[in-house]
């Protein structure tokens, strides 16, 4: 299967940013493997068929009087196809809990979307040895009373909170090893064998060494995807 290249572009660029990125990605992608999460304000303006799009988040509500928020309908009436839920950065910024991001995947998976489910642990759960405890607790969680059927929709992308910005990344069998467990888990809890991403500090001097790691379905990229050039070289070994 082909591996997937998930670009978080978070809360960065203003309008004429976003039209330049826009315009220097054009042509260069050609690729449903490669999805883009734009901030939300400029969703409109990366419709395109050259890859795939989604939102950084999305509303556990249908629609109505969620002043903000952003509905998995509205998404998919722009041709989104994506949703990215749980990412650290909401669990912590917006105190997203376990049961919010329950809600969030089903909502999108009965709207059909694919969802890209973040999970990670803290320097300090890693440093006192928590990390599977928290994995587990957290994609056990995320994917409660979701059928069978919905969960092929489930990407699980596996983002430690200590790498994301950080230069710093877990060791390459330290990835392999998580990647394990968070199969075993998902397999043994609920049948489910999920495609893994890895996310935290990717760039394209560390890709060709990640990209070798055989139970990875690919890459949640940050600060390196605000450069298209950085994503072109990403892209070129990922992708090739
Ligand atoms: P960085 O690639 O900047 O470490 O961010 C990773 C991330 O949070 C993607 O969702």
């Amino acid at each position: 299967m082909k591996k997937i290249l998930a670009l978080n572009l978070k809360m960065n660029f203003d309008y004429s940013e976003a039209k330049n990125y826009i315009s220097a990605l054009k042509d260069q992608i050609n690729s449903s493997d490669v999805v883009l999460f734009p901030p939300t304000i400029f969703l409109p303006y990366f419709i395109s068929k050259d890859y795939a799009f989604g939102a950084q988040n999305v509303s556990e509500f249908d629609n109505g009087a969620h002043t903000g928020e952003t509905s998995c309908s509205q998404l998919k009436s722009l041709g989104g196809s994506y949703a990215l839920i749980g990412h650290s950065e909401r669990r912590i910024g917006q105190k997203e809990d376990d049961e919010t991001i329950n809600l969030k995947i089903k909502k999108a998976l009965e709207k059909k979307l694919k969802v890209i489910l973040c999970v990670g642990e803290t320097k300090e759960e890693h440093d006192m040895l928590k990390t599977s405890k928290v994995l587990k607790t957290e994609v056990i969680n995320a994917l409660k009373g979701i059928d069978q059927k919905s969960l092929e929709n489930v990407i699980i992308a596996y983002e430690p909170i200590w790498s994301i910005g950080t230069g710093k990344i877990p060791t390459i069998k330290d990835i392999e090893d998580t990647a394990a467990f968070i199969t075993d888990i998902a397999s043994l809890r609920y049948n489910f064998k999920p495609r893994i991403l890895y996310g935290g500090s990717v760039d394209e001097k560390n890709i060709a060494k990640l990209n070798e790691i055989e139970c990875l379905s690919g890459f949640l990229i940050g600060s390196s995807s605000l450069d298209v050039n950085k994503i072109l070289k990403i892209k070129e070994v990922v992708l090739k």
